[in-house]
């Protein structure tokens, strides 16, 4: 594994004018033809904005890493525009895949397959599996067809940081170290895909997303679905989804007094619940359900960031459906 050293490193200073390129057909087409001269393109998916490079542009794909400060063991997702693209990208689709990416393509759902013998390994991190999916996101899908080439792409985000949900929040982390963000506006689910292994014969979840559980499971009627193995999804190894500010959370319905009692205390404390923010809390965002959370949460961590709170207080939500995937991104924003 000595061929790429992208490095646990700090990026460096940053050294290019990063563009903002509209979602129109000029725009998409000069996005298309700067990933396919190896530069690094930020475009929106459905889920949260992505920092792509062509998967099989070696150097390319290990500037994503060093822009991003990644650890070099921490794999990228290759979007595609179809299962028919995947030439080159995955040495074998199985028939668990297929019946996975039939129900659920184009969507928030990866699949882990093993890598095809040519993919560059700082795609895979190394690994001789690769993740693979197809956005559902029209402007997602247009640059993928506008570049001909499959795109791998992380999270447009300082690594460790929260997810980046609009083109704002990719300039805030990025402007400098990236060639071009597509403005695609705003992402509507908001909480990454959800991973799973289907190299086997029922799928491994190996980081919860916004397909849930339950939605793998109807999928598959009563296959069942394979256990949840987090230590193989290396990316969930690392400090991850965490602003400037502490992050604490509340038990539902408890956010409003919890806040109250610490900023008695003399903290500058935010609030992200269901209920009205006390008049000595910064109120930061209200939800309802559990998708709205998702579909606010990254952008509400920055937001109390902005508004220069020492800790910013978020209720949680039941550990089901896309609840899961959301408690287990607030408990590592809280870690
Ligand atoms: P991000 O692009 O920041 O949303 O992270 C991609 C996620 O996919 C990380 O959690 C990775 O660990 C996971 N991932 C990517 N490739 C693989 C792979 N080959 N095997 C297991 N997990 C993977
Ligand atoms: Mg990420």
């Amino acid at each position: 594994m000595s061929s790429y050293a992208p490095g646990d490193r700090t990026p460096s200073e940053p050294t290019v004018e990063t563009r903002t390129l509209p979602p129109t057909e000029a725009g998409l087409a000069e996005a298309g033809r700067l990933l396919r001269a190896g530069r690094l393109v930020a475009f929106p998916t459905e889920t949260v904005y992505g920092l792509g490079a062509d998967a099989a542009d070696a150097d390319a794909v290990a500037r994503t890493f060093t822009a991003k400060g990644r650890p070099a063991d921490n794999p990228l997702i290759v979007h595609v525009g179809g299962l028919g693209d995947l030439d080159g990208v995955v040495h074998e689709v199985t028939p668990l895949a297929v019946r996975l990416a039939d129900r659920f393509w184009p969507g928030p759902l990866t699949l882990v397959l093993a890598a095809h013998p040519n993919l560059p390994r700082v795609t895979t991190a190394g690994l001789d599996s690769v993740a693979v999916r197809v956005p559902d996101h029209p402007v997602a899908r247009r640059l993928l067809a506008s570049a001909g080439v499959p795109v791998a792409a992380p999270s447009a985000n300082r690594s460790g940081r929260p997810s980046p949900t609009s083109a704002a929040h990719v300039l805030a982390d990025l402007a400098g170290r990236i060639d071009a963000v597509v403005d695609g506006g705003p992402c509507t689910v908001g909480v990454e895909s959800t991973v799973v292994d289907a190299r086997g014969e029922v799928p491994l979840i190996l980081r919860e997303g916004s397909v849930t559980r339950e939605d793998l499971g109807v999928a598959l009627d009563a296959a069942g679905v394979g256990s949840l193995d987090l230590d193989a999804s290396p990316g969930t190894r690392h400090r991850h989804y965490q602003p400037a500010c502490r992050v604490e959370l509340a038990p539902a319905g408890t956010g409003p007094d919890i806040a109250r009692r610490l900023a008695a205390e003399g903290a500058r404390v935010g609030l992200i619940a269901r209920g009205q923010a006390p008049g000595n809390v910064v109120e930061v965002a209200r939800f309802d359900t559990a998708e709205q959370l998702a579909a606010i949460l990254y952008g509400a961590l920055r937001d109390a960031e902005l508004a220069a709170v020492d800790v910013v207080v978020v209720e949680e939500v039941a550990d089901v459906g896309i609840g899961r995937a959301l408690m287990d991104r607030l408990r590592r924003a809280a870690a």
